[in-house]
C-alpha cells in the first residue's frame, strides 16, 4: 500500500503541485470573469443551497467535481469581490492577501504565544504598529488584530469598562448617536451595560454628534448618580460617511473622565490619505480606535483591529493566568496576544495584512482610497445635476440620494405625500439592481427612505461609476414616465402627467 493510500490526509509532492494548480486555475478563471459578472444574481440561489444540505461523506470524492460546486456557488447572490459592489460597505479581496491566507494555513504556526512563533508573531505585531503609526499613536499602544469590527468594538468597550468603572458597572453609561453603528450598542449589551443606559446624542444636520449635547446628557447622568464612562465617536458612519467632530468629543469626554473610543471600522484607513487625515482631525486623541482592513484596506472579510493608546489597558482588561501556559515565558519586546484578546488559538491573521503592504507599498493604498474619495465626489456631483435630492456631500465615499422633487412627490400627483418617495425609490433601486451592473442597499435617514452609494472596492474604477449613474438616470427617467402615464388609482389629487 503506498503512502498517499495509507494516509490520505497527507498528499505528496506531486499531488500538492495538482491540487495547488487546480485551485489556482479557479482563482484565475474567477477573477477573469468578475467584472462581467451580474453584481447581483437572485435566480437560483436557494436551489443550490438545497441541494448542499446533505449528511457528511463517508468516502471522500474528486477535487474537480468539488471545485464546479465552488464555482456554482461563488455565481449565486451579491458579487461582493467585484466591482460593482456598491452597497453596504464593500469590501474588496486583494490576491496577495489571498495568497497570504494559504500561506498562513500552510505553515499553520501558533502565532498567539510569540515564543511559539517570535518571527510570525513579530509579522503581525509590526502590521498592528503599522496601524498604530497612522494615527500617531505612542510606543506603549497596543493592538489586536480580530474577525471584524464588532470584536474590535467589542473588545474596546470591555476595556474601556474594565478601566473606568472596575468591577461594578451598572451604573455606567455610553453615549453614541442615531447614525452609530448598531455593532457598538451590541457591543455595550454584550459587555453588561443596561440596554436603558445606552444614550443616543442629538445628531446635527450634518447627521454628526452634537458636542454640547453629549455635554449635557453626561452632566445629567451624573447629577442622577450614574457613571457616565464611554463615548463612542464614528469616523465614517455607516449610512453617509459622516464623522463626528472628534477633537470636540476628545475634549468633552476627557472633561468627564469618560473613555473615547472612535469607530473607524469604515472610515479608518482614509488616514492614508490628505483629504482623510483632514476629515478624521481628532482621531489621535482616542483611547482606542476600531478599523476593518476588510473594508477600506480591500483585504478579504475576516479581520477587524482594535487599537489601544495604553496597551497596557487592554491587556489588563484580558490578561488570565492558565497553569497548562506555564512553560511559557512573559512577553519582552514581542507581544503574547492572547494575553490582549479573547481569543487564544486562531489563524495569523497579520499575514494577510502585513503581505500586500510589503508587495504593494502603502502608497498603492493611498492612491486607490484617493480614487475612491474623487468617485464619491463624482457620484455626488452628477446626482445633483440630474436633480436627485443629495443633502450630504460625501466626507468620505458613502453618498444617500433619493428622486423628491417637491418634497417628496416623485410620482408628480401632486398630492406630496413622503410616502410616495419612499415606494418610488425602493422601485428605482429595484430597477437599477435589475439592471445587474452594480448593487446599491437603501437606508432610512431621518424616517426617509434614501439609496447609497458606496465606493470603496479597489476594483470599482470610474468606467463602472459612470456606467452605474447612466443607469440610475435611465431608470429614473423611464419610472416617471410610467407612472405619468398611469398615475397610481388609490391616489387623488390632480395628476399631472406633464410634470413628469
Ligand atoms: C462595518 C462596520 C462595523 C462592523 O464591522 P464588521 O466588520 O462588520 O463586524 C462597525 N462600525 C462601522 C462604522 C462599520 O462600517
Amino acid at each position: 500500500m503506498s503512502d498517499a493510500m495509507r494516509y490520505p490526509l497527507e498528499p505528496g509532492p506531486e499531488q500538492v503541485r495538482q491540487m495547488g494548480e487546480a485551485v489556482l486555475a479557479f482563482a484565475e478563471e474567477y477573477l477573469r470573469d468578475l467584472p462581467e459578472l451580474p453584481a447581483f444574481d437572485p435566480i437560483g440561489g436557494e436551489e443550490l443551497a438545497g441541494a448542499l444540505r446533505e449528511p457528511a461523506p463517508e468516502l471522500g470524492s474528486p477535487l474537480p467535481g468539488l471545485l464546479s460546486t465552488l464555482h456554482a456557488a461563488a455565481r449565486v447572490g451579491a458579487t461582493s469581490a467585484g466591482p460593482g459592489y456598491l452597497a453596504y460597505v464593500p469590501g474588496g479581496g486583494l490576491y496577495a492577501a489571498a495568497l497570504a491566507d494559504f500561506l498562513a494555513a500552510v505553515m499553520n504556526k501558533y502565532v498567539s504565544v510569540w515564543q511559539l512563533a517570535p518571527a510570525c508573531a513579530q509579522i503581525e505585531a509590526t502590521a498592528v504598529r503599522w496601524l498604530c503609526d497612522l494615527f500617531g499613536y505612542p510606543a506603549q499602544a497596543r493592538g489586536i488584530l480580530t474577525s471584524g469590527g464588532s470584536m474590535a468594538n467589542f473588545s474596546a468597550i470591555v476595556t474601556a469598562r474594565n478601566a473606568r468603572l472596575g468591577e461594578s458597572f451598572l451604573d455606567g453609561t455610553v453615549y453614541v448617536t442615531g447614525q452609530t453603528h448598531a455593532s457598538c450598542a451590541k457591543a455595550a449589551l454584550l459587555a453588561g451595560v443596561p440596554r436603558a443606559h445606552v444614550r443616543a446624542v442629538p445628531t446635527g444636520r450634518d447627521l454628526a454628534m452634537d458636542p454640547a449635547a453629549l455635554e449635557r446628557m453626561i452632566e445629567e447622568d451624573r447629577r442622577a448618580g450614574l457613571r457616565p464612562f464611554l463615548v463612542i465617536g464614528s469616523a465614517g458612519t455607516t449610512n453617509t460617511g459622516a464623522v463626528d467632530p472628534l477633537t470636540e468629543l476628545a475634549a468633552v469626554a476627557g472633561r468627564a473622565g469618560a473613555w473615547f473610543h472612535v469607530d473607524a471600522a469604515y472610515g479608518g484607513p482614509f488616514q492614508l490619505t490628505e483629504r482623510g487625515r483632514a476629515r478624521l482631525r481628532g482621531i489621535e486623541l482616542a483611547d482606542s480606535i476600531t478599523m476593518d482592513p476588510h473594508k477600506a484596506l480591500f483585504l478579504p472579510y475576516g479581520i477587524g483591529a482594535l487599537l489601544v493608546r495604553d496597551g497596557a489597558l487592554l491587556r489588563q482588561a484580558h490578561h488570565m493566568d492558565a497553569a497548562y501556559l506555564q512553560d511559557l515565558s512573559e512577553e519582552e519586546e514581542i507581544p503574547n496576544f492572547s494575553e490582549y484578546s479573547p481569543e487564544l488559538t486562531r489563524d495569523f491573521r497579520g499575514l494577510r495584512l502585513w503581505l500586500p503592504i510589503k508587495l504593494h507599498g502603502l502608497g498603492a493604498f493611498r492612491r486607490a482610497l484617493d480614487e475612491k474619495l474623487d468617485l464619491a465626489e463624482l457620484v455626488y456631483e452628477r446626482l445633483r445635476e440630474q436633480g436627485f435630492e443629495v443633502p450630504w456631500r460625501p466626507s468620505l465615499t458613502a453618498v444617500a440620494f433619493r428622486w423628491a422633487p417637491g418634497g417628496g412627490d416623485s410620482d408628480g400627483n401632486g398630492d406630496g405625500d413622503g410616502a410616495d418617495a419612499d415606494a418610488f425609490n425602493a422601485e428605482l433601486l429595484r430597477r437599477v439592481t435589475a439592471r445587474g451592473r452594480a448593487l446599491l442597499s437603501s437606508t432610512r435617514i431621518d424616517g426617509r427612505y434614501m439609496i447609497r452609494v458606496c465606493v470603496v472596492s479597489h476594483r470599482t474604477h470610474r468606467d463602472r461609476v459612470e456606467q452605474l449613474l447612466d443607469i440610475i438616470g435611465e431608470s429614473c427617467a423611464e419610472l416617471r414616465a410610467e407612472r405619468a402615464a398611469a398615475p397610481d388609482p388609490g391616489r387623488t389629487a390632480g395628476g399631472a402627467p406633464g410634470r413628469a
